[in-house]
């Protein structure tokens, strides 16, 4: 472990945020099957980090309670039930768009939906962190979200944005620099809300496992 992942370790931990080191994808896994507990209600925003690393496989097991909102044919209802069912499940299971050394996670999105269940209503939040998320601090994670993040999300999920065509955030033709208002103004624009954990008073609801190898974007 380098000298910079120790940092945000520490830092999770003093936030009173349990961090985990994960070598690879299989111990990921192996941390995961060690939290849950047969018959655990579980919600899950859309990730790309969950499925690359497997987990998305363990949490949609049959051992398990878990509202698929991806699940193929599913109906609105259903799918709004999903998300309703995160207000006191027992796990959510999500990503970070950007993990900083001070310990704070820096997340964005369209419909709320993921970061309204990072800081209210689970009983544990689980988050699947690639190595390649972690950022020096909450700028550089902003940057990341625009250059990186948001981008391919538009692209993942067919957006009518600029950036899904360019794979840059239009705010980035203006500034190096932008601000979070920055960018277009299309109804399919997924940079709405931000939010920025920091110190947490819960401690220990919010888990990060940070994996060794590359996972999501
Ligand atoms: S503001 Fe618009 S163009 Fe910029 S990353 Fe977000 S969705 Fe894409």
């Amino acid at each position: 472990m380098d000298s910079q992942l120790q940092r945000v370790m520490k830092n999770l931990e003093l936030n009173n945020m349990k961090a985990y080191y994960a070598e690879d994808k299989a111990a990921v896994c192996k941390t995961v099957r060690e939290m849950l507990f047969g018959g655990a209600v579980i919600t899950a925003g859309g990730s790309v980090s969950l499925k690359e690393s497997g987990v998305w496989d363990i949490i949609s097991s049959p051992e398990y309670k878990f509202y698929d909102r991806l699940k193929p044919g599913i109906s609105e209802e259903e799918r709004l039930e999903a998300f309703r069912a995160a207000i006191g499940c027992d796990f959510f299971f999500c990503s970070s768009n950007a993990v900083t050394e001070n310990g704070e996670l820096v997340n964005v999105d369209g419909s709320a939906n993921r970061i309204s269940s990072i800081v209210f209503g689970p009983k544990k939040v689980v988050m699947i962190v690639g190595v390649n998320k972690i950022v020096r601090d909450v700028d550089e994670g902003l940057l990341r979200i625009k250059r990186t993040a948001a981008p391919k999300n538009c692209i993942r999920l067919d957006k009518d944005t600029p950036c899904r065509t360019t794979g840059r955030c239009a705010s980035l033709e203006k500034s190096e620099c932008p601000s979070m208002t920055d960018g277009c103004r299309r109804t399919e624009r997924i940079c709405a809300d931000y939010l920025v954990c920091a110190r947490q008073c819960e401690k220990d609801r919010i888990n990060v496992i940070i994996c060794g190898e590359k996972l999501g974007y």
